[in-house]
């Protein structure tokens, strides 16, 4: 079998062997419930407790202020439903977001307006980054919730998160930020940004799908989602995944510790990559070159489908994304690309390739080679010239 390139972190990140190792006893003999009185729960108990004590310390926050969730997906769901049933009672129904976010919070805004919330998407820009004073320009007296990512999923953008918050903290005004991208790879402090509630998932640092958390600032009166059992501090029922918090936690800890020299790593093999691809005609880098994560990389070539041009590499063995998060069969281009402004047809031609820690400089060779060849011969069966 030929070797596979993964270059798709972004989308999920292999399961780490100390986590899988981790996990595997309470999946085998302790196997009871967390909440059990007995020995065999205690010993579940202990474990989860650590995990939730590993994620606050790597966030700055505080133990009580971490609740487990099925994923980054439900994580916002929780953040935005959860800050909106309370801000209504207040009379406050306006939120602001922005026009690039996770469809886990677009959508959720949507089913939002269909309750009667008004929305402001601030724009993102061609270099996929908000504006501060934009934000502070759109909050209005019944804004409640502000709702911006740490990190763009398509495109990388990092955005000024720090600036954002104090903008919030300032108008009274709650905010939330999807961290999925960024919790593990960039230092967080929840404290010193003002965040109030943030989301994260354990796939996308090398810990197990299905689990991630919502850090809930302390003193937000916050209703729970799913009602049920006392679990969570009574604010999220269902018997812990005890595995997984397990899991998430070893991965949170491994993240955080290796996190530089992480970064600097392929951060190295991406700029080499992109160094490679940038020499090919009509190749275009879409977002800030300096302010997005360091394994991403977002491009657009002239003349190419991006659905095609994944399916060709994926015969050589290579894992990328079209950087479209659209319905498959659907053949829109990214709104991601859209809202940066990119125009449609090199929306449609984008590649999407993000490098994690496993990735090596070989297979920054492999797709070196393979990626211009490909491109050269998509284009000679499009009878493309650049
Ligand atoms: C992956 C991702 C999510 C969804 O997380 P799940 O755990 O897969 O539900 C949300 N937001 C961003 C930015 C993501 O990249």
């Amino acid at each position: 079998m030929k070797p596979i390139v993964y270059a798709d972190n972004a989308a999920t990140t292999r399961l780490s062997p100390r986590v899988l190792e981790a996990m595997l006893p309470f999946l085998q003999e302790e196997y009871g419930n967390a909440s059990s009185l007995y020995s065999l729960g205690r010993k579940a108990r202990e474990p989860l407790e650590d995990s939730r004590n590993t994620i606050a310390r790597c966030l700055g926050a505080e133990n009580r202020e971490i609740f487990f969730t099925s994923g980054g997906s439900e994580a916002n769901n929780w953040a935005l439903k959860g800050a909106a049933a309370f801000l209504a009672q207040r009379g406050k129904y306006h939120i602001i977001s922005t026009a690039f976010e996770h469809p886990s919070v677009l959508r959720t805004l949507e089913a939002l307006k269909r309750e009667g919330f008004s929305v402001t998407l601030l724009p993102v820009h061609e270099n996929g980054i908000v504006r501060p004073q934009e934000l502070e320009r759109a909050i209005r007296e019944d804004t409640g919730l502000v709702s911006i990512m740490y990190a763009n999923n398509e495109v990388g953008t990092i955005q000024p998160i720090e600036e954002l918050g104090a903008i919030c903290r300032e108008h009274d005004v709650w905010f939330h930020t999807d961290a999925v991208q960024a919790a593990g790879a960039l230092p967080i402090d929840v404290v010193k940004e003002h965040i109030d509630l943030l989301s994260l998932s354990g796939h996308k640092f090398h810990g197990p799908k299905g689990i991630g958390a919502l850090y809930i600032r302390e003193g937000l009166r916050f209703p729970s989602l799913i009602d049920g059992g006392e679990q969570e501090s009574g604010r999220r029922a269902g018997t812990e995944n005890t595995a997984a918090i397990v899991g998430l936690g070893v991965a949170m800890e491994e993240a955080c510790q290796h996190r530089e020299e992480n970064t600097r790593k392929a951060r190295a093999m991406r700029d080499r990559l992109l160094t490679g691809l940038l020499s090919i005609p009509g190749c275009h880098l879409n977002g800030d070159r300096e302010h997005r994560l360091s394994g991403n990389l977002n491009l657009s070539f002239a003349g190419i489908e991006g659905e095609s041009l994944l399916l060709m590499l994926d015969m050589r063995g290579i894992c990328a994304s079209s950087g479209s998060a659209c319905a498959s069969g659907s053949r829109d281009p990214s709104y991601v690309l859209r809202a940066l402004g990119v125009e449609e047809e090199l929306a449609k031609g984008s590649l999407r390739l993000t490098l994690g820690d496993l990735n090596t400089e070989e297979e920054v060779d492999v797709l070196l080679r393979e990626i211009p060849a490909t491109v050269e011969r998509l284009r000679q069966l499009r009878g493309w010239r650049p």
